[in-house]
């Protein structure tokens, strides 16, 4: 099928004007000017978006499909508050609501021209939801628990998950991976056995340094977050909990318990980190999700993004919790980070549109490791593709589709997702075999569960 746009952005060059892109057998094998294309491939299926962008499509370096059905639920609440909260909320849904709830998830994201998540997740649920809707993604078995005792129990569980999952899924789109639980959440011994185990390679990934009070606990042994985790976890009436100051930083804190040895580590967050932090990260080729909105929802602060990126750290962009951000938008999401980057930062470290778009897609794929197969247009990568509407009265004209995507688009403006080849949404319509209907009447039931 050749695809053709009035811009195509293959992301690892230079935006095409007139451009097509010829996909056959579920992967790009050629990219180029249409008027070529189509003299090249005379017989070949032609669909044309016309004043629209074709382009990669967008890897979210960092969600929790699962928690789709708690957005809106505590919206006004700072990170710790709004964390003990939901984990509370949490326990009142079943394995079949946290499948339909990532189903929301996966619905959204092919919506939204995401064709790949990075999903931290205790249950297998959003595998199920990615399985079942076409989504390509890496799904991290997470694992924690706070006493030393349960520690090995724990780790031997996820291990054993771990090779279920990976043998019921396909392999070609589907990629498991494992993730210590948050620092304040997890013995120290959780992240010395992660380390051990993914030495082989395992992808891991793993919050860190994201909130004040995660920083506060670690370094000082003393943010309200850890008393009341304590409280909420051992019942109220308990003494002060049995933790101490490390007096290091979060990110110093896990290199010391080995996790920053392993090859393939994903660090999600990063906000409260110092120059000897960017420093350890950078030695150890340890890639960044950067989830500006959500960081910015539960006012956790702002990444050091241009730090990242002049340490030649990995870094792609995540959405993180629908629980957070509500809408799992990746064009909100670009602009918000954009915005924020350029608001605190200088005119050395400037941010471009195009840059964020790198982000969103290439930078993300690099960031999880996947960029042989996705990330951008290039001949021989899987046809992970999107097509965005830009012919609306808010975008005309369009001099530069970067900046046009960047700063006037949204989830509403995409034409097409799709993933190995196959369009699974068509601006209108998801063509997989999903009853939507059915799923959009077991949110309202849970809505009704959560709500009390
Ligand atoms: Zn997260």
């Amino acid at each position: 099928m050749l695809l053709c746009a009035r811009y195509v952005l293959p992301v690892s060059r230079p935006h095409i004007e007139n451009g097509a892109v010829l996909v056959r057998d579920g992967k790009i094998v050629d990219v180029g000017y249409s008027t070529k294309l189509k003299t090249m491939y005379p017989g070949e299926e032609t669909r044309d978006f016309g004043l629209a962008a074709l382009m990669p499509g967008f890897v979210d370096a960092h969600t929790h499909m699962q928690s789709s059905v708690m957005r809106g639920l505590i919206s006004d609440a700072p990170y710790a508050a709004w964390n003990l909260l939901l984990a509370e909320k949490e326990k009142l849904l079943t394995y079949e609501d946290r499948v339909d709830s990532s189903m929301i998830g996966a619905l959204e994201a092919i919506k939204s021209g995401i064709t790949t998540v990075a999903d931290i997740t205790h249950s297998d649920a959003p595998l199920t939801a990615a399985k079942l809707s076409g989504l390509r993604g890496i799904f991290y078995r997470e694992v924690g628990t706070l006493e030393r005792s349960e520690v090995e129990g724990a780790l031997d569980q996820a291990f054993a998950d771990i090779e279920t999952w990976r043998q019921k899924t396909d392999s070609e789109k589907i990629e498991i991976g494992i993730a210590p639980a948050p620092l304040f959440s997890s013995h120290p011994q959780v992240f010395k056995g992660v380390a051990e185990y993914a030495a082989d390679g395992t992808p891991v990934a793993c919050h860190l340094a994201g909130s004040r009070e995660e920083y506060e606990f670690i370094r000082y042994g003393s943010s309200p977050f850890s008393v009341h985790s304590r409280e909420q976890e051992r019942g109220f009436g308990i003494d002060m909990p049995p933790w101490l100051a490390t007096g290091v930083s979060p990110v110093r804190y896990v290199l010391n318990w080995g996790l920053l040895e392993v090859p393939n580590l994903l660090a999600i967050h990063c906000v409260q980190v110092d120059d000897d932090d960017i420093d350890k990260l950078a030695e150890h080729d340890v890639a960044i999700a950067v989830c500006s909105r959500c960081n910015a929802q539960l006012a956790m602060g702002v990444a050091p993004l241009s730090k990242f990126i002049e340490a030649d750290i990995r870094v792609g962009l995540g959405i993180d919790s629908p629980a957070a951000t509500s809408s799992s938008d990746p064009l909100v999401e670009m602009r918000i980070a954009l915005l924020l980057q350029r608001a605190l930062g200088s005119r050395s470290d400037f941010f471009s549109a195009t840059q964020m778009v790198r982000l969103a897609t290439l930078g993300a794929a690099e960031a999880l490791r996947i960029d042989d197969k996705v990330g951008s247009l290039d001949i021989g990568k899987c046809a992970d593709i999107i097509a965005m509407d830009l012919s609306n009265s808010n975008q005309a004209p369009t001099h530069d589709p970067n900046s046009a995507i960047v700063h006037t688009a949204t989830q509403d403006n995409i034409l097409m997702t799709m993933i190995g080849g196959e369009i699974l949404y068509d601006g209108r319509n998801h063509l997989h075999d999903v009853d939507i209907q059915r799923v959009f009447a077991r949110a309202e039931k849970m809505r009704l569960k959560l709500k009390g």
